[in-house]
């Protein structure tokens, strides 16, 4: 049996800049993660950081390589039917986006996480929380074959939604609210220099596309596939075909058919867990919700809620504070709707359900007033950047 002051469930980017943050104040933790650091370090996820995440990442003292390598967009294309409309971040709100990809930001988490010699456990089993709602908690969890048994003053449950976090929490004291798409998306990741210079969401008679990309050499693109599709069922030039059909025809032609590096599909989802604390429980990043990519908020809301957490746990030791750990939990939702908001809102806008006819005019009719409304624009903008952290 060992202790520590907080122990933190899941190396995802939440886990280790909950980490980070925690160890800079001196405050004790240890990380407990399911996967190999090689598979958490190979993940292929979100790529657009709001300002306010890069100036958690700074605080952090990790961005010194998002400095030098992330790319920064002032504005990001938005298509429909043929037609193309730039949305000027930098002159609608004065900031802008940068592109940089998760797999980056979690390395640079994970190599400040070895230099300061905090300890992390990668391949912990059968992770259980135990005493949640009394004056000390526990966490067992079995590495190598081998039990073990941490207690400690807080849980931090960043361990996404298919955690065992947020399954600790008594079910009759969560209110979940849900809404699950019709439709997912196909990405396909693939190193050719991107012929776009900003991110481009383009919405088809066909479906759905995002022109991405994760560096000055690496491309990130999506299609909008059926729930029920598979990966097996895409080849390479298939993606490639259906997605230069969909993207408009001014880069159709400059899209090459190049081999894929990763292709997977994924479903999209609305989701949020009230409260987010439970105890001596705190929910952090997928653990507590999930928006669909469209917005490319749900990493950028998972590290709003560690900075939260993070200053929620600092008043506790510094000051011995206990609002600031019972203002917790509504601070990170006041954001997150909004975000949830925003994300169901591009999500709406941009898929196609052709047997929506209703539906597809509303769309028709909320793009051609954003590309014609200045009020409009920089409602999509400020939302677009992030709202205040
Ligand atoms: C396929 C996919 C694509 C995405 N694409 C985008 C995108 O384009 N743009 C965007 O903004 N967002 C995207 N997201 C969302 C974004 O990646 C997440 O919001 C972000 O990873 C949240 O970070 P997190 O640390 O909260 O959770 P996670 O990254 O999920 O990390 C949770 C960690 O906990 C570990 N864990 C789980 N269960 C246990 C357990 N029982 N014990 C110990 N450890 C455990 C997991 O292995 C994982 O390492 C995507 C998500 C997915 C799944």
């Amino acid at each position: 049996m060992t202790r520590t002051q907080v122990v933190i469930v899941g190396a995802g980017p939440a886990g280790l800049l909950l980490g980070q943050l925690l160890h800079k104040e001196g405050i004790d933790t240890l990380i407990l993660e399911r996967r190999s650091a090689e598979y958490v370090g190979g993940r292929i996820r979100a790529g657009v950081l709001e300002q306010g995440t890069v100036d958690v990442l700074e605080h952090a003292g990790v961005a010194s390589r998002l400095r030098s390598e992330g790319l920064v967009h002032d504005g990001v294309e938005i298509g429909f039917r043929g037609r193309r409309h730039r949305i000027d971040l930098k002159a609608l709100t004065g900031k802008a986006v940068t592109v940089y990809g998760q797999t980056e930001v979690t390395h640079d988490l994970m190599n400040a996480r070895a230099a300061s010699g905090a300890p992390s456990v990668y391949e912990a089993e059968d992770v259980a929380l135990h005493g949640l709602d009394g004056s000390s908690a526990r966490v067992t969890y079995t590495h190598r074959g081998v039990a073990h048994e941490v207690s400690c003053d807080f849980v931090a449950g960043c361990d996404g939604f298919h955690g065992v976090s947020r399954r600790s929490i008594p079910a009759s004291l969560l209110k979940i609210f849900e809404r699950v798409y019709p439709f997912g998306w196909l990405g396909l990741l693939a190193d050719v220099r991107p012929p776009w210079n900003e991110l481009i969401y383009a919405s088809s008679d066909r479906g759905f596309a995002l022109a991405s990309m994760r560096s000055p050499t690496r491309v990130r693109c999506y299609v909008q596939c059926s729930l029920d599709d598979r990966v097996e069922n895409w080849s390479d030039e298939q993606f490639w075909d259906e997605f230069r059909r969909r993207i408009g025809e001014e880069f159709a032609s400059q899209v090459p058919t190049v081999p894929s590096l990763e292709k997977s599909i994924a479903p999209l989802r609305s989701f949020v867990a009230e409260p987010m604390r439970y105890g001596r429980l705190f929910l952090a990043g997928d653990a507590a919700h999930i928006v669909p990519p469209t917005g490319a908020k749900g990493l950028n809301l998972a590290v709003s809620d560690v900075l939260y957490l993070y200053e929620a746990l600092r008043g506790h030791y510094r000051e011995r504070s206990a609002s600031s750990l019972d203002d917790y939990s509504p601070r990170c939702l006041r954001r997150i709707w909004r975000a949830e908001r925003f994300s169901w809102w591009m999500t709406s806008q941009l898929h196609s359900q052709p047997e929506d006819a209703f539906g597809l005019r509303m769309q028709q009719t909320e793009l051609e007033y954003l590309f014609d409304s200045h009020a409009a624009q920089i409602s999509m903008a400020e939302n677009y950047v992030g709202l205040p952290f």
